[in-house]
């Protein structure tokens, strides 16, 4: 399937890059995808997943969770304030942390679950003003931010914009991760996984390539 396609990629691209193909972390971002198609992900043994609604997550996930309790669910998707509590409880991971006061919530909710998800703070490396994310230059007082309210921001994520040369963006994020002291970067979709995995990557988001192209409807 072609799951096993994308794993065998992700093992190549990290030979190339003189790297261990297993600190790499698949995440199938199954948002939209028919259920059929998740299952048969599931089946195949995949474990980690990804999806961009916090209710859509819930609806798909909350009950498989009972019979695979070693799922791991990653929030890849824009987290609103008012659905912090329920992302902090159905998540693993939230790779969206883009502001203050989304990081001021998560610290209260973290404290109030006595858990909190492995968190990627999102960077809008075009700087585009229609995507989420903290500008480049806002990056080392944003993570000393988070730092200081005691929330474990692990990594950086980011999404390139679509017309550049992915590369310039994939080696920007790792350069900002390095001078923090982060050690987790999020970065490669279906079209880049591969050049991500070569520049540091140690999880890609990867849904089309696995599932198939998503009908919106
Ligand atoms: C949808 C999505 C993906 C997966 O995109 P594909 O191109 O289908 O691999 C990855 N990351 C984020 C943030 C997404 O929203």
């Amino acid at each position: 399937m072609p799951l096993d396609d994308v794993r065998r990629r992700i093992a190549a691209a990290a030979e190339r890059a003189g790297r261990d193909p297993a600190g790499i972390t698949l995440i199938a971002v199954s948002k939209v995808q028919p259920e059929d198609r998740v299952q048969a992900v599931l089946d195949a043994g995949h474990r980690a997943f990804g999806e961009n609604r916090v209710q859509e997550a819930e609806n798909r996930w909350a009950h498989r969770r009972q019979s695979h309790p070693d799922l791991t669910l990653h929030l890849v998707g824009p987290l609103q304030t008012n659905k912090v509590n329920k992302a902090v409880e159905l998540f693993d991971a939230i790779q969206t942390l883009d502001r203050a006061k989304l990081a001021r919530k998560l610290a209260e909710a973290a404290q109030a679950h006595g858990r909190c998800p492995e968190l990627f703070a999102q960077i809008n490396t075009g700087e585009e003003p229609q995507k989420a994310g903290v500008l480049p230059a806002a990056a080392d007082a944003f993570v000393a931010e988070c730092r200081g309210m005691d929330l474990p921001v692990g990594g950086l994520m980011c999404i390139p914009p679509a017309e550049e040369e992915p590369a310039l963006h994939f080696a920007l994020l790792a350069k900002i991760a390095a001078r923090n002291g982060l050690s987790r970067l999020s970065m490669g979709m279906s079209g880049d996984f591969e050049t991500a995995v070569e520049l540091g990557a140690t999880h890609v988001r990867v849904g089309s390539a696995i599932f198939g192209a998503r009908d919106y409807g």
